[in-house]
């Protein structure tokens, strides 16, 4: 019998359309499917292998994990973390372990959840509640050694095209299955600029974010069309509705083919003003479309995927390696690296856990903490640069302290280099993000001390408003058109004027077109845009006038409300663009 259609919505979070298979991914251990095999056909040293290696990584993830708790947690906390660690170097029980696993022929994850299972036996049953409570602690790390024995074989899941689905991916999630044929990303949770929104663009992958349980209706067994468009899903879809999208692809491609015309024409407006456009690059696998394609500056490289891909912050021969890679292949073009970002939701997942991360050791926090880490990625950056066309950019900046105590370490890493007779770019570029209000209101001191900003709205909008940008539930209150976010915007670009520095923006709002038009009124220098979006931005600068966005801009940031302010520039659209625009 014929399976119905059905319809879920969401919020569409990239654009696309995609048709295929779903692989339903449930991140919580205990519904990996993960087939129990008859001993005939297993082999005991695979699996032995296997066991040790999955061991030695959580040792590693815990060793990690203790060195950055050791900074922000107290003795009694710390035990738990040293705790673990004493577990999982207890040779006693991985060799109970392994010598079960030749005895009997069975797989590692089945002896070694039945051992662990023995052991919070016994901590349950226990009189001493403290000893009672350790039970979580050998949960979580049972977990942790079961996904590195488990993460070779869930991988494998997705070896055909396949579109996620998930209760919520984090950004490692993520990036693990860009690698493989991904077609798209259907998610329970997550706004629209949470880092897998992001990343999904970034990847050109159709998503569709905040669909609330959609991760518990869909089976391997179903077919999915995902509209990335209209934030939709469609479960079995019947023929009209697969024939509607099939010319809904078609017609896309054509639009795109138009958009192509404009590669090589210059980025200005009609009344001749050049406005520059560049574009953000999350992977390096990215770097030849953007040169054959828009041959332009890179206006943000976000460093966080070299962590997140590692579980480790690489060292600095592997970064100096991905850095001087960007900078080769987009010679004569800049690249703006941004230091790593790490913590709100970009961090791996049950490492430092906070109630509230985006408000905790995020960003330039970790670096000025870790000043070892940050150190090595600054002397990577710096060793790349000697051909002169990277700048180095600040993330999470609320205050002059933070800008001057980075400095201090760049002027540290370049002396450092010095000594090993390295060479590097010495009049290399620093600007910083604007994306913490506290950094806007005193944007016109930390103006002095720096070459450049560059505005993250993505951030900007959540601070401000004081909306998570990860939440689903308050998504409808992530508002970039709110007027106090055009008001900080237009703070910043003065404060960037008085001390004749240039502005860009590189969050999201860049890649927007009716906020572009705003934006190049308010006077922003550069418009760093997702690749996705770059034709679309470029086409709309073309057909504008500066003077009329110029006009646009000044009404604009007295307006009082939402509403005003995007009635406002909708009817603005209409009169200077009309329907010109695809
Ligand atoms: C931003 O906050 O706008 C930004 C570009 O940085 P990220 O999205 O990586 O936080
Ligand atoms: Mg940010």
């Amino acid at each position: 019998m014929l399976k119905p259609e059905q319809i879920f919505k969401g919020i569409a979070a990239s654009k696309g359309i995609s048709v295929g298979k779903p692989f339903v991914y449930r991140a919580e251990v205990p519904s990996y499917k993960v087939d129990v095999l008859p001993s005939s056909v297993i082999s005991v040293e695979n699996e032995i292998n296997d066991y040790n290696l999955a061991v030695k990584q959580s040792i590693k993830e815990l060793n990690k994990i203790f060195s950055l708790a050791q900074e922000k947690l107290d003795e009694k906390n710390l035990q738990i973390f040293e705790a673990q660690l004493s577990f999982l170097n207890d040779e006693f029980f991985h060799n109970k372990i392994k010598d079960r696993i030749s005895r009997e022929s069975k797989q590692a994850f089945v002896v070694f959840k039945e051992e662990i299972q023995i052991l919070e036996n016994a901590i349950v049953s226990s009189a001493d509640e403290y000893i009672r409570e350790r039970v979580n602690d050998i949960e979580e790390l049972k977990n942790r050694v079961l996904r590195n024995l488990l993460k070779g074989r869930l991988v494998s899941k997705i070896t055909e095209n396949s579109i996620v689905i998930a209760k919520n991916l984090s950004p490692s999630d993520t990036i693990l299955f860009s690698s493989r044929n991904l077609l798209g990303i259907a998610t329970d949770l997550g706004g629209i600029n949470s880092h897998v929104a992001l990343i999904s663009r970034a990847l050109r992958i159709p998503a569709v974010v905040a669909m609330h349980d959609i991760s518990l209706n869909i089976t391997n067994d179903d077919f999915l069309i995902i509209d990335g468009y209209k934030g939709l899903v469609i479960k079995n879809p019947h023929e009209q509705t697969i024939e509607y999208y099939g010319k809904q692809i078609e017609k896309n491609r054509e639009i795109e083919r138009k958009l192509e015309e404009l590669e090589k024409l210059p980025s200005e407006t009609k009344d001749g003003k050049s406005v520059k456009l560049s574009t953000n690059l999350e992977f390096n696998n990215e770097v030849d479309y953007v040169v054959t394609h828009f041959g332009c500056d890179v206006g943000l490289y976000r460093t966080e995927h070299l962590f997140m891909e590692e579980g480790d912050f690489p060292d600095e021969e592997s970064q100096y390696i991905q850095y001087r890679f960007l900078a080769e292949h987009i010679y004569p073009k800049s690249v703006t690296i941004r230091t790593f970002d790490i913590g709100g939701d970009k961090i791996l997942p049950d490492s430092q856990k906070e109630s509230n991360p985006f408000l905790g050791w995020r960003g330039i926090r970790i670096c000025l903490d870790k000043k070892e880490i940050f150190l090595t990625q600054l002397r990577a950056i710096l060793r790349a640069s000697s051909g002169g066309n990277l700048k180095i950019m600040l993330p999470m900046i609320s205050g002059i302290e933070e800008v001057k105590k980075s400095l201090e370490l760049i002027e540290k890493a370049k002396g450092q280099l010095k000594e090993r007779n390295q060479k590097f770019d010495e009049k290399i570029e620093v600007g910083v993000m604007i994306e913490v209000p506290s950094a806007v209101l005193l944007a016109e001191e930390i103006g002095k001390f720096v070459d450049f900003f560059s505005i993250g709205t993505n951030d900007l909008v959540q601070y401000t408003l004081a909306v998570d940008r990860d939440s689903s539930l308050v998504h409808e209150l992530y508002e970039k058109f709110h007027p106090a976010v055009l008001r900080m915007i237009d703070m910043t670009v003065k404060a960037a004027k008085k001390n004749n520095i240039h502005v860009s923006v590189c969050g999201e709002m860049a890649s927007d077109q009716y906020a572009s038009l705003l934006l190049v009124g308010l006077g922003i220098t550069e418009l760093s845009v997702i690749s996705l979006s770059y034709l679309q931005i470029k086409k709309l600068i073309r057909l504008i006038n500066y003077s009329d966005a110029q006009k646009v801009a000044e009404k604009v940031v007295k307006l009082k409300s939402i509403n005003e302010v995007k009635e406002y520039i909708e009817d603005c659209f209409k009169k200077y663009i009309g329907e010109k625009i695809a």
